[in-house]
């Protein structure tokens, strides 16, 4: 297999810019600096593919290369299957990934269809071709955590500790988001290999060699107000009782262990490099160790809690998996997006970002700048933004991630339109966002668990939303199934726009930002939230049913 690394800079290869750009962010997608396994098409997560297979890769890019401005190519599961003559307000791409009827959708069914090669796994932002790398989870970490400064510290974490484990490909964000944010962090992992990794790529600041070291640097950082972020090897499901029994001044408790597969998480008295071949020989046994472990973990997290701590699941199921080992109190603490996602879900924010086509990251730090001039209010984006600039490394083409809500994300966009049209930017720049956005997702375990009305499987949202997005003028959108949680868990909606510098791009941008989010206001009102109804009272956005 050749590299495979989009083409940079104002020639194009393509017949116009939004064609362009879904060929170069799905070549990006598998550029070896963004992908996990380039070679077999994945993305990122497990199996998360970019296109179904070699013969489907070759067909996308050939039909891209030729698409006009009034045709619409339609993708199923990652091969192109159809072009159709639409018009130029229509996607030139419509992808609909990994779906299944409602009984056929589980894991060992999508399984058999895949090796008959009529599906494909598209994850989120892998089979819709606007993945970014880790940038992604790092912001959304910081995001999270910003919501707990806000909610609980006054804004800041400075002068608070959080303690959490699992410092592995995602948790691995959660010492740098946690510094961003102005706190000291205590990370467990079981595994010293990945605090070492993490040190060498600056998330994490330094490793203690033991318990003792880790706690005193921790605690003096939180006194002296200082960001710090310190790693400790060893069992979480030891660590973090001990912690509690000594009474460690312990702000804020969270985890990103795999406990989603209980033969991921390494149970108590088990090196975790034993710990695959005994999972793999002993799968039963395995289990209820784990479990066991999970249950005296969650139990000292409650115990936090009990003692005052801001405590939350960080979308691990680590509640369920201690509360089927055996600790009946295990959901005593929430789920991260009902506690701090769900507020910002209410009006309208969610993560937005963008890719320069250019392939120069002269022009991310002029979209910085345009960020930071027109929310001059938002310390917490601004922050974001210039740690960002300093500490987050580029992967394949230069993007950047910040979440933005119902009327800001337009008035990004038309900017960005704006600075491409009078040659600030050296060339377009791509508009989209995770499928983990306010009005495009139901994932009754994540984004959709407990809402206010009870509607959390309910999936004509995402449709809806995607739908919305196509009459709006994206220029390419997605329906995908199963994406962050795993088969029969979800169902979620991707949009991306293009601003290149045209009058009809500003007319997209303008309507596309603004209906795309404004999808998620009206859902959070239908569901009963306070915020949501005076944001789109505020905005303007119609709700027939409040309407006389
Ligand atoms: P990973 O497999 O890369 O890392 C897991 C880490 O946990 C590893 O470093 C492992 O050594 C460590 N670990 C396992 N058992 C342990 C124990 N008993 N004590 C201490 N450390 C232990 O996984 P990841 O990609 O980092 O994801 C972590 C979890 O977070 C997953 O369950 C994932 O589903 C969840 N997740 C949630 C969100 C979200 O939206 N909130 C996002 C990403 C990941």
């Amino acid at each position: 297999m050749n590299t495979i690394r989009a083409p940079r800079g104002t020639t194009l290869t393509a017949r116009a810019w939004p064609q362009e750009a879904a060929l170069r962010m799905l070549q990006n997608n598998l550029d070896p600096d963004v992908a996990e396994r380039p070679e077999d098409l994945v993305v990122y997560g497990g199996t998360g593919r970019a296109a179904r297979d070699w013969p489907s890769y070759h067909a996308l890019i050939r039909t891209l290369s030729t698409l006009e401005s009034d045709e619409t190519m339609l993708v199923q599961s990652g091969r192109p299957v159809g072009v159709f003559r639409t018009h130029e307000w229509a996607p030139r791409v419509l992808i609909a990934n990994s779906n299944l009827v409602g009984d056929w959708a589980n894991w060992p069914e999508f399984r058999r269809l895949e090796k008959l090669g009529l599906t494909m796994y598209g994850q989120m932002t892998a089979g819709s071709w606007i993945y970014i790398g880790t940038q992604g989870i790092l912001q959304g970490t910081y995001e999270t955590f910003a919501a707990v400064a806000e909610k609980r510290f006054g804004g800041t974490l400075a002068g608070t500790l959080t303690l959490t484990a699992g410092c592995g490909g995602m948790g691995g964000a959660q010492p740098l988001a946690v510094t961003m944010n102005g706190g000291a962090c205590l990370i467990i992992d079981v595994d010293p290999a990945r605090l070492a990794r993490r040190v060498a790529t600056r998330y994490l600041d330094t490793v203690a060699s033991t318990v003792d070291d880790a706690v005193a640097l921790a605690v003096a950082a939180k006194r002296e107000r200082r960001a710090l972020s310190v790693g400790v090897a060893g069992n979480a499901a030891v660590l973090v009782p001990e912690l509690l029994a000594r009474g460690v001044p312990v702000d804020i408790v969270t985890d990103q262990t795999s406990a989603h597969d209980p033969l991921a998480y390494v149970p108590i008295g088990i090196e975790p490099d034993d710990a695959p071949d005994y999972a793999a020989k002993k799968p039963e046994e395995f289990t209820d160790r784990a479990r066991a472990s999970m249950a005296a973990h969650v139990a000292a997290m409650v115990g936090f809690q009990n003692a005052g701590a801001e405590v939350f699941d960080y979308g691990n199921s680590i509640r369920g998996e201690a509360l089927a080992g055996g600790f009946g109190d295990a959901f005593a603490f929430p789920g991260f997006v009902p506690a701090y996602i769900r507020p910002l879900f209410c009006e309208g924010k969610g993560p937005f970002r963008w890719a320069a086509l250019s392939g120069d990251p002269a022009d991310i730090a002029t979209t910085d700048r345009a960020i930071l001039d027109l929310f001059p209010e938002n310390e917490s984006l601004a922050r974001w933004i210039r740690m960002a600039g300093e500490r987050v490394a580029f992967q394949g083409l230069p993007a950047r991630i910040c979440w933005l809500g119902y009327g800001e994300r337009d008035r990004a966009g038309l900017r960005f339109n704006e600075l491409v049209a009078d040659g600030s930017l050296k060339a377009p720049i791509v508009i989209g966002r995770d499928h983990l956005d306010t009005g495009s997702v139901a994932s009754p375990y994540r984004e959709t668990e407990a809402m206010a009305d009870g509607s959390d499987a309910i999936a004509d949202w995402p449709l809806l939303n995607a739908m919305l997005n196509t009459a709006s003028g994206a220029s390419w959108v997605s329906i995908h199934h199963g994406g962050g949680v795993g088969i029969g868990r979800s169902i979620h909606a991707g949009q991306v726009t293009v601003a290149d510098g045209t009058e009809l791009a500003a007319q997209k941008i303008e309507r596309v930002l603004t209906n795309d989010p404004g999808s998620g206001v009206i859902r959070h009102v239908d569901a009963g939230y306070e915020r949501a109804t005076e944001v789109a009272e505020t905005h303007g956005v119609r709700i027939p049913m409040r309407e006389s």
